[in-house]
């Protein structure tokens, strides 16, 4: 990587993928895509899956003033023809997207808790393309494999005294912001002996967490991260990453039609002394993905 610099833009979101070879020197095939803020697809063996998928990015007013509604025409370019969309927690930056995404891809299965099964059955959705995870539950999905691992919300100041953690009553909630949380999970992928931790809000279930071996590639958000105490020493004693790549770092109230801005709080410099210290302990190498461009690996 680039050596760290003052935190310029260029820096902190490339235009350019990581050279080839960042993750094996033999290829296996494989293509991940970061689509922003926290979302992932993968793609292996012509089976697509995604992770949180969220490209709508409503600006501040029609985050806290207007219903949420999903920007069709960029889901369809970002999320075609999934087999599997799993969701780490409901926020509408993780969420909102979700039943657009299950919509156009009518055999995908939405994967997440009781709380992100049930806003998307509120918008329309079968049971047939519903299922509500546990912790310690494996699926498969072609030739991936996931687990679901209870996991915990970063603290976001002042927003979590007002956060509204369930979905009540009937009906959906009067704005993106007023999404509910929910369980949050992370999730382990294992395909073509390649493992991947989606760690995709900044805490930690403690006992879930220390059931996890090491991995391949730590995705992690850095949204939100300052409220959990050694966030990146317990990723990096837990999984000992090869490769670390942020995510949940871009400003999720710009529109995706402008290059992205870094999340408040993202105090990047701090990031990169904490992740050398990784690179340091285990070996851990920094990539990072450009948005919404399949890398292959
Ligand atoms: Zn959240």
């Amino acid at each position: 990587m680039t050596a760290p610099t003052a935190g310029a833009p260029a820096d902190i979101f490339p235009t350019d993928g990581p050279a080839p070879g960042w993750l094996r020197d033999e290829p296996i095939g494989a293509t991940i895509t970061w689509t922003g803020c926290a979302g992932i697809v993968l793609a292996y063996e012509g089976t697509r899956i995604c992770f949180d998928p969220f490209v709508s990015n409503p600006g501040f007013v029609d985050t806290f003033f207007r219903s949420a509604r999903s920007d069709g025409e960029r889901v369809r370019r970002s999320f075609a023809d999934m087999s599997a969309i799993f969701v780490g927690h409901t926020h509408w930056d993780h969420a909102m997207d979700v039943a657009e995404v299950a919509t156009i891809s009518p055999s995908a299965v939405v994967y997440g808790s009781e709380t992100t099964t049930e806003i998307v059955r509120r918008q329309g959705i079968g049971e047939s393309q519903l299922h509500t995870v546990v912790d310690g539950e494996q699926l498969t999905v072609g030739p991936f494999r996931v687990e679901a691992v209870a996991s915990r919300h970063g603290i976001v100041p002042v927003a979590s005294k007002i956060d509204v953690i369930e979905l009540r009553g009937t009906g959906m909630p009067r704005s993106p912001f007023r999404w509910p949380r929910g369980q949050v999970f992370s999730y382990r992928v294992t395909f073509a002996d390649t493992s991947f931790y989606l760690h995709t809000s900044a805490g930690f279930e403690p006992e879930p967490f220390a059931r996890q071996q090491p991995v391949d590639v730590v995705i992690a958000c850095l949204a939100a991260r300052q409220g959990t105490p050694d966030y990146f020493a317990r990723i990096g004693a837990q999984l000992r990453p090869k490769v670390f790549i942020p995510c949940h770092h871009d400003n999720f109230l710009e529109s995706q039609d402008r290059p992205p801005k870094p999340v408040p709080r993202l105090e990047w410099p701090q990031f990169l002394d904490d992740v050398a210290g990784l690179g340091r302990d285990y070996g851990t190498r920094l990539v990072q993905l450009p948005r919404g461009e399949a890398i292959s690996f």
